[in-house]
């Protein structure tokens, strides 16, 4: 008998026929005697539409109040999952995040796990029923609830495996694994049987919302192997596990897009030492991550510093921008979000010289201009047009050879 933590993504409970077929399978899991705990998101387009109505009545909704409102997506799909599984004779009880008590910080909208109580799961299933849990929401030392930001409940549901010492987690969603890019905007995506935790951490960092990068690492550091896999069908999926010498070494493994970022420039400013730190310890005195950052030195002794922020914190990194920027006697903000990053991502870059220069020769074939790089040991990203991004995934997958099997890549390396 196995305890098998199973998550369920937005589109897999999305109807009332998609709930049954969920509960189906949990079913099933649970005449084969496994103890089961099934994590469940909003269903799909949900959180969107709470996010929507808030934006009409304010514009930087309170943030404790956006986590009240938010979590209520996850409260509605515990609930129904469990009454349907009760209705097929499968004994079933719904938990919110408060109830569990899945504690995390105060960072509303954005919180950190910081521990999961185990108790009442335990109870629960001592007690011959499906534990269903709320994903996406917590509560702070304070009480409040809290939310784990956008795709949140893959944390949820890892964190839960991590405090039970489950022996297996599933992701349950809408596509059959985690492909070398999104298989719903390139169809030559090729799905990988496996994926080892620092190239999953990359790709999900860079926009694969296949899995929340939070998910990944608690995977990576308790050990918890992951199976992404469809809520659709019983095809096997793709494990996220430690890098062995049995993977594919391929240079790279995966190509990710991420329209999410918003780009700000402030130009005219001051070029002397102290600025970056001036305005960059502004946004992060507000908890705003700053991802890619370039200045350009200009004419007079003067700057312009350039960088992207994610998109839902747009507005609130321009009231802190703007005051700075107004002290600094800086002629302008601008802010731009018709833009994506493009990424390649690959262990074997560790070892493989001139990935950057092969991936700006492939844009530039096409006409797509690089706005903005970086790049680190096993990743560059290049931010573009948005309007550029499917035809950026593809040309890249192409050129990097992904669309090929293992032996294929291999024989043509001459390896
Ligand atoms: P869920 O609602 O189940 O959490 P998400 O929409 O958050 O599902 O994540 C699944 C989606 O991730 C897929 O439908 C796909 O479009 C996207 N995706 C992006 N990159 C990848 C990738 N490399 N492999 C698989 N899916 C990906
Ligand atoms: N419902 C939340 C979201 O849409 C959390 C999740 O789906 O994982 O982001
Ligand atoms: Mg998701």
């Amino acid at each position: 008998m196995a305890l098998v933590v199973q998550k369920y993504g937005g589109s897999s409970v999305g109807d009332p026929e998609r709930i049954r077929n969920v509960a189906r399978r949990v079913s099933r899991y649970r005449a084969q005697g496994d103890d089961v705990v099934v994590v469940v998101s909003a269903m799909s387009g949900q959180t969107d539409r709470l996010l929507q109505l808030a934006g009409e009545l304010a514009e930087l909704p309170n943030e404790r109040e956006m986590d009240v409102l938010l979590a209520t997506g996850e409260q509605v799909t515990i609930a129904l999952l469990a009454m349907t599984l009760i209705e097929m004779g499968c004994p079933a009880r719904s938990m919110t995040g408060v109830q569990v008590q899945i504690r995390t910080d105060s960072a509303h909208t954005r919180a950190r796990i910081a521990g999961v109580d185990t108790a009442v799961v335990r109870t629960v299933l001592e007690g011959g029923q499906v534990a269903i849990i709320a994903g996406f929401q917590g509560v702070d030392p304070a009480g409040n609830i809290t939310t784990l930001g956008r795709g949140g409940s893959d944390t949820s549901a890892v964190a839960v495996a991590a405090a039970l010492g489950a022996d297996s987690c599933e992701i349950y969603t809408d596509v059959d694994g985690v492909y070398t890019t999104d298989p719903n905007i390139c169809d030559k995506a090729r799905k990988l049987d496996r994926i080892s935790y620092d190239e999953m951490l990359e790709l999900a960092s860079l926009g694969a919302k296949v899995l929340q990068i939070r998910s990944v690492e608690f995977a990576k550091k308790y050990k918890v192997p992951l199976h992404v896999r469809s809520s659709f069908n019983d095809t096997e999926g793709t494990w996220v596990v430690e890098e062995d010498e049995s993977m594919e070494q391929l240079t790279v493994a995966g190509v990710a897009y991420d329209r999410k970022e918003a780009k700000i420039s402030v130009r005219g400013v001051p070029d002397r030492p102290g600025i970056a730190a001036q305005l960059f310890g502004a946004l992060a005195a507000q908890n705003i991550v700053v991802d890619m950052i370039v200045q350009d030195v200009g004419e007079g002794g003067q700057a312009s510093m350039t960088f992207t922020v994610p998109q839902a914190d747009l507005k609130r990194a321009l009231t802190v921008i703007e005051p700075v920027a107004r002290e600094l006697g800086s002629a302008q903000v601008v802010s731009d979000t018709s833009i994506a990053k493009i990424s390649v991502v690959g262990v074997g870059m560790r070892s493989h010289a001139g990935v950057a220069s092969r991936m700006f020769e492939v844009l530039a074939r096409e006409g797509i201009n690089v706005l903005m790089i970086s790049t680190s040991e096993i990743k560059v990203s290049c931010v573009i047009e948005e309007k550029y991004t499917e035809l950026a995934v593809r040309v890249l997958h192409d050129a990097f050879g992904l669309a090929e099997t293992k032996g294929q890549e291999a024989a043509k390396r001459g390896g």
